[in-house]
């Protein structure tokens, strides 16, 4: 069963999404050496409280914090703490609100000062393997479609993709039906249509594509303790291209004038 939202219901999902735009770029003002997750987190709550939404992942299934952040070989679920941020480290922020009763739900992998060029590259054929999901997220296509165009994205640079997380719908819930791998194959898996609100979100790893538990209870690593990255876009599946709910229009412009 796929819920299916009205235009309407679509136009307070992208007040709660872009209200996630927005706080990813208060995250970005602040990305630097010397600055801690939990700090990145208090900044965050901060923002979304003022903005009259709630942070969606604080006590979710016993979740402590506002923000996911997952450093270097981190791949998703990192907990907020008192590491702080070094020169050279990625961070992926996930960040997730409810605003009118409405879930958003995106995520950025940021650099911290210079990083190397390979996990540079690892960024970029991330970022670019989400793009090539939205071109699939299409009414008519099925969910394989987009699974397909972020492996083939992803594997292309030489990187692996992530099997035992993936995306998701998205509406009055944080996870909804259908899940969204981000590997498969063309033509399988349910049917799109418009009205569909779903979050591709490619977890890719520089190395092999194992991940392991932490014994937090959240973080999931590499198992190869190589770095991982994560985006993830809220997108409205539409009849001839898909609507992006999200934006990384604020990050970018903040993180283009330092
Ligand atoms: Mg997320
Ligand atoms: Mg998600």
């Amino acid at each position: 069963m796929l819920y299916l939202k009205t235009d309407e219901e679509i136009e307070l999902l992208r007040e709660s999404n872009l209200l996630v735009s927005k706080t990813l770029a208060e995250i970005a003002r602040h990305i630097q050496p010397g600055i801690t997750t939990l700090y990145l987190d208090e900044i965050a709550e901060t923002f979304i409280r003022d903005n009259s939404a709630v942070p969606a992942f604080k006590g979710y299934n016993g979740f402590p914090k506002t923000l996911c952040t997952s450093v270097n070989d981190e791949v998703v679920h990192g907990i907020p703490s008192r590491y702080y941020l070094k020169e050279g480290d990625i961070v992926s922020v996930d960040c997730g609100v409810i605003l009118n009763g409405w879930y958003g739900d995106g995520a950025y992998t940021f650099a911290v000062g210079e990083i190397r060029e390979e996990v540079k590259k690892l960024i970029e054929f991330t970022k670019a393997s989400l793009n090539e999901g939205v071109k699939e997220a299409v009414a008519g296509n099925r969910v394989g479609d987009v699974s397909y165009a972020v492996q083939s994205k992803a594997e292309s640079g030489g990187f692996s993709v992530v099997r035992e997380l993936v995306g998701h719908g998205l509406g009055k819930r944080l996870h909804e039906p259908p899940e969204v791998p981000n590997f498969g194959r063309k033509g399988t898996g349910p049917k799109m249509s418009k009205g569909l609100i779903i979050c591709i979100e490619p977890m890719i790893n520089l190395g092999r594509r194992e991940t392991v538990q932490s014994r937090d209870g959240w973080t999931i690593r590499t198992a190869d303790g190589k770095p991982s990255a994560h985006f993830e876009y809220a997108v409205a599946v539409k009849k001839e291209k898909a609507d992006v709910l999200t934006t990384f229009d604020f990050v970018e412009e903040v993180l283009n004038k330092m």
